[in-house]
């Protein structure tokens, strides 16, 4: 059945939107891991800068801390960066001074020495570029800087159409069809790992009926909200049930009862946006309400009473409301059972109405 849904989900072509979503949580995923590239690369730069500084002669110049400063910046503003657009740039400018860098030190070199050398650091550079969370747009602009700044054939001593320039030649080409390749597929296989895993989060969380959150989904929030609220903050919890739905469905038809279900989660999702809302299961429905006055949970609870009553569609039902304040000590399913209480109330005190807790 999974690699059903498997096949179903790669079958479609992500949007672009999604593709973007994507992105930024590959690129918040990975943000350590790209500091860590950064960090190496400039550490193997400064190693071989000192090398070629000192033991080829090349001399340190003042050059050598003007590479070393600005590849730093780009670094820290890598630690600072949130947005991962900003990255694919970022790393765009990372990789000119870095290719400008390294072509710098390998004029320290031997000249028959040099053209292997641009070879092996533009290796580096792609392989490193085809590992980091970058868009597409971001890898082929580290692609094409990288070969025009490494070039072997220019300011060398090898020529295309020698032994040397033609090995040379097919190297590269092969290096960069491998690495494209690589960056390519890996980012196609994690686009599509996140795309399910969406898929499934959802299906998992959403109630299936009615597109609001379920019972999990409101179980995980709904204690985080409550372990993780401010002492001044009230909570309070509602506990909402459709009134006499049992005689909807006995007298439409259960997909008349469907339609009800979802015209009431739609009204509780509009009155209730603020706040963390959820069909916990048949035709009840929990709200949490956080940082709010006891004041304001009853104007909600009245408004929502309200716009059920009051936009009826073509099967009119109403809805009873238990409301409970959250104690300080309360667990999620003791404060649950203070409000069910309140419904209760509401419903042997005529119904259509909301109650609070004593
Ligand atoms: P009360 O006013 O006391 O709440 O009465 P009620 O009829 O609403 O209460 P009861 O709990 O007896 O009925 C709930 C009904 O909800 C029973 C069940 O058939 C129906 N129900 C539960 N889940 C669904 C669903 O997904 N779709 C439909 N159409 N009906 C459902
Ligand atoms: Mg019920
Ligand atoms: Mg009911």
């Amino acid at each position: 059945m999974f690699k059903t849904i498997e096949d179903e989900v790669l079958k479609k072509a992500a949007p672009v939107a999604l593709q973007r979503e994507f992105e930024q949580y590959h690129f918040e995923r990975q943000q350590r891991f790209c500091l860590l590239i950064y960090i190496a690369s400039i550490v193997i730069w400064l190693v071989f800068d000192l090398i070629v500084s000192f033991m080829g002669g090349q001399r340190f110049t003042y050059l050598s801390p003007l590479f070393l400063g600005a590849l730093s910046v780009l670094a820290i503003i890598l630690g600072f960066t949130r947005k991962a657009r900003h990255f694919h740039r970022l790393n765009v400018l990372f990789v000119l001074i870095m290719t400008l860098g390294i072509r710098m030190v390998i004029y320290g070199l031997p000249v028959t020495l040099q053209p292997a050398w641009l070879v092996l650091a533009a290796s580096s550079i792609l392989y490193g570029a085809s590992v980091l969370p970058l868009s597409r747009g971001s890898f082929y602009g580290a692609l094409l800087i990288t070969w025009l700044i490494l070039n072997p054939f220019y300011d060398t001593d090898i020529e295309l159409f020698d032994l040397k320039g033609t090995m040379t030649a097919c190297y590269s080409v092969f290096l960069s069809a491998l690495t494209l390749y690589t960056f390519l597929k890996l980012r196609q296989a994690r686009l599509y790992a996140y795309i399910m895993s969406k898929l499934l989060l959802d299906q998992a969380y959403l109630d299936t009926l009615t597109e609001i959150p379920n019972r999990r989904a409101f179980m995980t929030t709904a204690t985080k909200q409550l372990q993780t609220r401010p002492r001044e903050h009230d909570h309070y919890l509602a506990m909402i049930d459709i009134d006499n739905f049992k005689k909807v469905n006995d007298t439409y038809g259960h997909d008349i009862g469907d339609l009800v279900l979802k015209r009431i989660a739609a009204d509780i999702k509009a009155v209730m946006a603020d706040f963390q809302y959820a069909r916990l299961g048949g035709e009840e429905f929990a709200v949490y309400l956080s940082g709010v006055r006891r004041g304001d949970v009853e104007h909600l609870a009245a408004r929502l009473c309200r716009v059920v009553r009051e936009n009826p569609g073509e099967h009119p039902v109403t809805i009873s409301i238990g409301l409970a304040r959250v104690a300080d000590g309360d667990s999620l399913s003791q404060a649950l059972r203070k409000a069910d209480e309140a419904l209760y109330q509401a419903k042997h005190s005529g119904k259509d109405r909301y109650t609070f807790a004593a």
